[in-house]
């Protein structure tokens, strides 16, 4: 099979891999019917998140249909159309009965092969699905291929965002970074009740996709997110800030956006050494920081409501959708923001 190969820095490469196959009991085999280039693959694509193999299969957004399955699978059947989440898990654990799917204790990312050790990705026309009855989940009726994308990833991570900052009713709440995680946080936070939601980014189409979901924007390139966030808050700070961009500079800001006793809410991967705020600091405002990996098996049923409810244009987020052998141009205009570039979708 083809599949969307990591080759080093800034270089994918779309080329003949083994097909997968089942190695355990508990595996299915997909056929790829969508996927899709999330921020995380941009980490590895310019190097910031180092370890992955070159010649990994990218990806951990990704749709299709069971083609195959392992003598111990009982409820994926051959023929479910199914989406999943970007991890793996088990649903037995003591982290998966928490609602931890994301640190299973036999939890595998998807797109990550380390050493020869992992499981490749689904930037591919067929991808191997450990543990398949508790990872993946037939796409129930009403959720399009698109929307069933957006469930496995980011919209589950958007309102695992907003969860971590406990949203609430009435207070202001700001999001940094309006890629595809942001918008989702916006929207989550919205259905969480928030009053306000300013949302910050320097790229205008996103900015303007924020409004549509219901935002206040700021472009932080043109102003100052602080003077407008302590204009509205009688100059407390927001109560939360939602932080969904990996840098150091993102997180910084939303540590100096929130309000003393407020909640900085990172689901951003950021692969500095250290955090951007000091031990005192964080004293100094008696700050809450959470933080981590959303557990998307855990969140993406709860969700299908919302997604069925067609009250945002979610899959509106898909500007792009090219054939996944167009795939490294995909990357090229992700990783770029060209073409006002929101997130791509890839059909093999
Ligand atoms: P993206 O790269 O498309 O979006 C990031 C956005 O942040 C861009 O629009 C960019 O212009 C903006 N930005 C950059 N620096 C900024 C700053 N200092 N202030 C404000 N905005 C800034 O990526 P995405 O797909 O939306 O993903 C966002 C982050 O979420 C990534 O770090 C990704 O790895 C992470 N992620 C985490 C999880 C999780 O489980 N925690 C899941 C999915 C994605
Ligand atoms: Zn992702």
């Amino acid at each position: 099979m083809k599949a969307l190969t990591f080759r080093g820095k800034e270089k994918i490469q779309f080329e003949e891999v083994g097909d997968p196959a089942i190695l355990l009991p508990t595996d299915a085999i997909v056929r790829v019917k969508a996927c899709a280039i999330c921020g995380s693959d941009l980490h590895v694509y310019h190097e910031r998140e180092k370890g992955i193999d070159h010649g990994t299969a990218m990806g951990h957004e990704f749709t299709g249909e069971v083609v195959d399955v392992g003598k111990e699978v009982r409820q994926v059947r051959v023929g479910q159309r199914v989406m999943s989440p970007f991890t793996t898990s088990c649903g037995q654990c003591f982290f998966c009965r928490l609602g931890l799917t994301c640190r299973c204790i036999h939890s595998q990312l998807f797109g990550w092969v380390e050493n020869g050790h992992g499981l490749h990705g689904g930037q591919a026309e067929y991808v191997r699905g450990p543990l398949a009855d508790s990872t993946l989940v037939e796409i129930p009726e009403g959720v399009s291929s698109e929307e069933a994308l957006l469930l496995g990833d980011v919209l589950a991570t958007g309102y695992f965002c907003a969860q971590q900052a406990d949203v609430r009713p009435g207070g202001a709440y700001a999001v940094v970074g309006c890629g595809p995680v942001g918008l989702m946080a916006v929207v989550a936070a919205r259905e969480l009740g928030a009053e306000k939601i300013f949302a910050i980014d320097t790229v205008s189409e996103r900015l303007e996709k924020a409004r549509e979901f219901g935002a206040i924007p700021i472009d932080a390139s043109v102003v100052k997110p602080m003077d407008l966030i302590h204009d509205a808050t009688e100059g407390r700070g927001a109560e939360g800030t939602l932080e969904a961009v990996g840098s150091r500079s993102a997180v910084r800001l939303a540590f100096e956006l929130v309000r003393p006793g407020g909640i900085v809410s990172s689901v951003g991967v950021c692969n500095d050494e250290n955090l951007a705020f000091s031990p005192v600091e964080a004293y100094n405002k008696n700050l809450t920081y959470r933080i981590g990996r959303c557990p998307a098996r855990f969140l993406m049923d709860k969700l299908v409501p919302l997604v069925r409810q067609q009250k945002y244009d979610l899959a509106s987020i898909f500007t792009h959708r090219m054939k996944l052998q167009d795939g490294v141009h995909g990357y090229s205009i992700f990783a770029g923001k060209k073409d006002h570039c929101l997130k791509v979708l890839l059909e093999p």
